[in-house]
């Protein structure tokens, strides 16, 4: 039997934010595990998801709100129309997320925020970075060493504005979260450097 995540209905009910961000949640948990028990793990994928077609399946790593891993679900891919993603994200978070846009620097809430916990997409829920990986990097967007898990994230390569980058994807829902470079600090050397409109920071529990 499974449980919904007890870190992300803490966040519903502790966050005092605008009511969009509580559908965020709520939305995003009530179409993971409904997905999970309506659908077959095995269904067929489809290369193209639109909120029409049956979702592919996905392995997502489950973590605890003090940021412990539980388990790994295969579930079905978060999927909805520009429509539905409009009405739970605010304007700033749906051109980020479903429209690949950049906040500017220094303008997101977590850009130097400190708390202990984890950051999750604001789409879906799905867990994407600890605070214990957050570090300082100067450029004006939240940065981390890690993600908490790779199948949480997905890299995938953007050619825009002329750069060769790696944009960085929600595993469960495909928002844009970010990309991730080369010049961050050990022990991985990375640096996922990410949109504040894309995450929500749920204090550990
Ligand atoms: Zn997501």
């Amino acid at each position: 039997m499974i449980k919904e995540d007890p870190s992300i209905r803490k966040a519903d009910k502790q966050d005092d934010d605008s009511s969009s961000r509580r559908t965020v949640l709520k939305g995003g948990v009530a179409a993971l595990f409904a997905g999970f028990f309506s659908r077959n793990v095995s269904a067929a994928s489809n290369p193209k998801e639109s909120a029409t077609t049956t979702p592919r399946v996905v392995s997502i790593e489950i973590f605890s709100a003090s940021g412990k891993s539980e388990k790994i679900v295969n579930i079905p891919k978060v999927v909805k129309t520009d429509e539905q993603w409009r009405k739970q994200l605010s304007v700033q978070s749906f051109k980020i997320t479903r429209r690949s846009g950049t906040e500017r620097p220094f303008s997101g809430e977590y850009a130097k925020s400190h708390g202990d916990g984890l950051y999750r997409c604001i789409c879906c829920g799905n867990a994407l970075f600890d605070s214990r990986t957050k570090f300082e990097s100067g450029t004006g967007w939240p940065s981390f060493w890690q993600a908490i898990s790779s199948l949480n994230v997905i890299k995938s390569s953007d050619r825009s504005f002329g750069m060769q980058r790696d944009e960085i994807l929600c595993g469960l829902c495909d928002a844009h979260l970010g990309h991730v470079f080369n010049d961050g600090p050990k022990p991985t050397g990375l640096r996922y450097c990410m949109n504040s409109v894309a995450l929500n920071f749920v204090p550990r529990g």
